[in-house]
């Protein structure tokens, strides 16, 4: 899974403790109103949190045809993001109208606010919890997936009295409406036809223009799944591709719906691949039956079974789409999310290089100048955020996944609900740096790289604190902060400045692994509410550091060169 590294990658983040709540929209007060539409005053300043970066990939490599199938599959991506927009919000297209109406008058704050609709997909703030900057309408937690009134509770009442709806309501890849009294689901193939008919097209068109076949099996296979809705075969085709155009299409992570992270939404990911790159960190493939069983529980919980395939890919940017294109840009993915693939072939990693690097120059640098201590600063590096990275990639793959309760087979997400992905990604952070200590012991990995490991990884730490704790990854990045702190594996200097401790650093880490791992072992839902409870909340120290990053910016806003048509 994507998100990260409240964690140094991910994604949908909210900078909730760095800053206060704007004064609620309203047309007094310098709020800009377009029709009835109030826009936040600080508009402009919240868009330039994310420095516009040039993202250029090398395309050197590629074949006139390749770039032809470059070309029609981020011709096929952009339908996703309307496909995604209405995922976000059933009233978005209508309010996207609305704003694109205002390009001939419009204010510069309402050009703002037009670009920040685009950058969030919708009028919630992704770096405020959420909270409305166009108009004062509150988001709704079931987003566009539910109808817009229905609880929590009446959701779980509703299955409890009909069961035999209970799979195609929950399921990952329906819309949940009224009808009647009841509650009926739409498959996605059905309720987004009209976007994935078109783009299906394009990918089969895509298919047919390429001489790779690993590339062709996918996108066919991907094209009738969007038809479909069964994903199963073209995930398991999406593990063995290999070739020039590396393509990740569908629908994916649940993060979106914060009503019960059931919902997968849509988001493509057009990259073109770097061999030589890929091939030098495969060899981690083979290391990770070792891994799993170093973990530090007992091997009851360890998971012994999952497949080990477990390509690596590093990969060149060159265009996004749908949930993708949302919020804060992710540098690295782990994908697919169907247990059962996972069971079957392991997940496939993709890191895209040429995003860490303007995210590592843009933001990590700037942070650590700011939070570290001085002595500490020079340690960082981007080798150790890469691994940091890529090994949080590979810490998805590792750890409990299916589990069994009391003699019911049942899955850590299920269990944990809306506080999965909280923990998962936090684990995900930990165990990275884990697994890197590990392989450093053993020899797989440079001891030179330990210097920089732990400064990068606070380092990367403030990146995501950033995000606030409100947003599931902020949370969990706070409270592996607090763990370590109060392990005495942090600590701060007289000047508000924050070193590693490192005689204390590893044994702290392999504890907070430790205590996660279990919760999911467990499927421990009130352990795992208690656990963010007491660890998730910022203390002075961090908050106070956190301050200081106001000139960093947030995130990048990539500017991606046009893909030629070959
Ligand atoms: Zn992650």
């Amino acid at each position: 899974m994507r998100p990260t590294v409240a964690c140094l990658l991910l994604s949908a983040a909210a900078l909730a403790c760095s800053r206060p709540a704007p004064p609620p929209a309203a047309a007094e007060g310098g709020g800009a109103v377009a029709g009835d539409l109030a826009v936040a005053p600080d508009v402009e300043e919240r868009l330039a949190r994310f420095a516009p970066t040039k993202i250029e990939a090398d395309l050197s490599a590629l074949s006139p045809e390749d770039l032809k199938v470059l070309a029609l599959v981020a011709r096929a991506s952009r339908h996703l993001d309307d496909v995604f927009l209405r995922q976000v919000w059933a009233g978005n297209p209508e309010l996207a109208a609305e704003v694109a109406a205002w390009t001939g008058g419009a204010t510069p704050q309402q050009a703002a606010a037009r670009d920040y609709f685009r950058l969030n997909f919708g009028p919630w703030d992704r770096l405020e919890e959420m909270e409305p900057f166009l108009g004062d309408r509150p988001h709704p937690p079931g987003a566009g997936y539910y109808p817009e009134d229905l609880s929590r509770q009446e959701f779980e009442g509703y299955l409890a009295a009909h069961p035999e709806q209970k799979d195609a309501l929950t399921s990952t890849l329906t819309v949940v409406r009224r009808e009647g009294d009841g509650l009926v689901a739409v498959p996605y193939a059905e309720a987004y036809r009209e976007w994935l008919a078109p783009a299906a097209d394009l990918l089969r068109q895509a298919a047919a223009a390429t001489g790779n076949e690993s590339l062709r099996r996918f996108l066919e296979l991907r094209a009738d799944a969007f038809g479909s809705d069964d994903y199963y075969t073209s995930d398991v085709a999406w593990m063995d591709l290999d070739a020039p155009v590396e393509v990740t299409i569908g629908p994916y992570e649940t993060y979106e719906d914060e009503l019960f992270g059931y919902k997968a939404a849509y988001e493509s990911f057009v990259t073109v691949a770097l061999p030589a790159e890929s091939a030098a960190l495969d060899g981690f493939k083979s290391e990770l039956p070792w891994l799993e069983r170093n973990l530090p529980i007992a091997n009851e919980y360890k998971n012994l079974n999952r497949g080990t395939e477990s390509p690596i890919r590093v990969v060149d940017l060159v265009a996004t789409a749908g949930e993708a294109s949302s919020g804060v840009m992710t540098l690295a993915y782990n994908l697919p999310n169907d247990e059962r693939v996972r069971e079957a072939k392991g997940s496939k990693k993709v890191l895209m290089r040429n995003v860490m690097r303007a995210k590592y120059d843009q933001i990590l640098v700037p942070i650590a100048q700011r939070v570290l201590a001085a002595d500490q600063v020079d340690r960082v590096s981007f080798d150790a955020y890469f691994d940091e990275v890529l090994h949080h990639e590979l810490g998805h793959g590792l750890g409990p996944g299916k589990i069994v309760l009391g003699g019911r087979p049942t899955e850590v997400r299920l269990e944990l609900k809306d506080l999965y992905s909280t923990l998962e990604e936090a684990k995900a952070d930990v165990m990275g740096v884990y697994d890197i200590l590990a392989l450093i012991d053993k020899g797989v990995i440079d001891r030179a790289l330990a210097d920089s490991l732990e400064p990068t990884y606070v380092a990367g730490l403030f990146r995501s604190a950033r995000f606030g704790v409100g947003e599931a990854h902020g949370q969990g990045v706070v409270a592996q902060f607090n763990y370590l702190e109060a392990k005495g594996a942090l600590a701060v200097d007289a000047d508000g400045r924050f070193r590693g401790v490192p005689e204390k650093f590893p044994a702290a880490i392999r504890d907070l692994l430790h205590d996660m791992l279990m919760l999911q072992a467990r499927g421990d839902y009130a352990g795992t509410a208690q656990f963010l409870q007491r660890y998730g909340t910022p203390g002075a120290s961090l908050l106070a550091a956190i301050e200081r990053l106001k000139d960093v910016p947030v995130d990048i806003r990539p500017l991606y060169a046009a893909v030629p048509e070959g």
